[in-house]
């Protein structure tokens, strides 16, 4: 049996704990070394990140809740005379990253033998985690901001959950849902719960693999609470204790100019008490994140960075990308005008630059957006 830790005081539990915080507050992290494991088996396997499986922290196959995901295609594109490898990681099954960590959250639910769950989401988390448990028969509950995206909304009802629509910001959403957790309901959250971090990182191995177990120079991904980068940093960390590679790629997030706590705390050391939650990018509203330190920790020990870019910078990344063919949504352009802000202050010639896609533009609808929000020009 593996054990959590409390990332803050070091206490540790079971990590077949129903508690989703230790008692001091903190998040929980997974004890997990890596087994060995020879790229060389990998061969014969199924495209999908349970390629991985020696490395994903699941006892028994048959727990296992999968449609088969993963191993989205690395694509190479050319953005303002720059070469990138794309992640396309918005053809998930339901269309965005979040997959990663739903199926092995919800095989180690169904592992636990659990059989109702709560989870709080802007959207894609609570679809993904919502069909997920379509496919394993857990009931959910999936608390979401009102002004959530309406596809999204109806996506989660859609797979069978409970949507509980909550008015107020995200952070009122999650209040709202840690009291049903705090009740004794099996809180299964991007967030806080370890397992999803542990899907999240087959990213890094999905790259490395894609490479032919090379290490990028720089990975570019949207930062939120931060699940992409841990993920990645878990993920790259893992391959470094095998032996596959000796160096770090340099793990870069993005925030919305309007909406940067954490780009604040990496710069400033501290972070507003409120910012602006209307940005276009809703997927990485956050006001703040319980895995904050943890985060910039991360992205300091890769020697990478936070950078923020402007609203009518994400909603033109957002038409740039769909003109160059790529439909994500408008949380995915950051990392775009991201990638300009990179190259500002670096060199990026000869320096291979992998950016990850991260959400479906077929969840989004220009026009359906909240007051105060920047609209793009539908180009039709
Ligand atoms: C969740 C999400 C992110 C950000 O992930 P965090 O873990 O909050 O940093 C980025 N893009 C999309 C489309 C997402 O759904
Ligand atoms: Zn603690």
């Amino acid at each position: 049996m593996l054990n959590f830790f409390c990332t803050q005081c070091n206490k540790s539990y079971p990590s077949d704990t129903k508690a989703w915080r230790c008692a001091c507050g903190g998040p929980f992290s997974l004890s997990f070394q890596p087994p060995r494991f020879d790229p060389k088996v990998l061969v014969h396997r199924y495209p999908s990140l349970w390629r991985y499986r020696e490395t994903i922290p699941i006892e028994s196959d048959e727990d296992l809740v999968t449609y088969n995901e993963g191993f989205t295609p690395l694509t190479k594109h050319k953005f303002s005379g720059i070469d990138v490898d794309l992640k396309l990681d918005y053809l998930f099954p339901t269309g965005s990253i979040k997959d990663r960590g739903s199926t092995v959250l919800i095989s180690k639910v169904r592992e636990l033998g659990i059989s109702e769950i709560v989870e709080d989401s802007s959207g894609n988390a609570g679809a993904s985690i919502a069909a997920y448990c379509a496919r394993a028969g857990i009931r959910v509950r999936i608390f979401v901001p009102d002004s959530a995206s309406p596809n999204k909304k109806q996506q989660i009802e859609l797979y069978g959950a409970r949507l509980e629509a909550i008015r107020g910001t995200r952070e009122d959403v999650a209040e709202a849902t840690h009291r049903v957790a705090d009740r004794g309901v099996y809180y299964a959250s991007q967030i806080w719960n370890p397992f999803y971090i542990h899907g999240v990182k087959t990213l890094a191995y999905e790259i490395a693999e894609q490479m032919k177990w090379n290490v990028p120079d720089f990975v570019l991904a949207p930062l939120g609470v931060g699940t992409i980068i841990l993920g990645l940093y878990q993920g790259f960390n893992e391959l470094r204790e095998l032996g596959v590679f000796d160096k770090f790629p340099k793990i870069v997030g993005v925030q919305s100019a309007q909406c940067c706590p954490l780009y604040d705390l990496w710069q400033k050391g501290k972070a507003l008490d409120s910012y602006l939650s209307t940005t276009i990018a809703e997927g990485i509203a956050h006001q703040s994140s319980p895995r904050d330190f943890e985060v910039i920790e991360s992205i300091r020990k890769t020697d990478g960075a936070i950078l923020i870019v402007k609203e009518e910078e994400i909603v033109q990344a957002f038409s740039q990308l769909a003109n160059a063919g790529f439909y994500v949504e408008p949380t995915s352009a950051v990392v775009l005008p991201g990638l300009k802000r990179l190259a500002e202050s670096t060199s990026l010639s000869n320096r291979r630059v992998v950016v990850i896609l991260t959400g479906s533009g077929l969840k989004y609808r220009i026009n359906s957006k909240r007051q105060g929000a920047e609209q793009p020009k539908a180009n039709i």
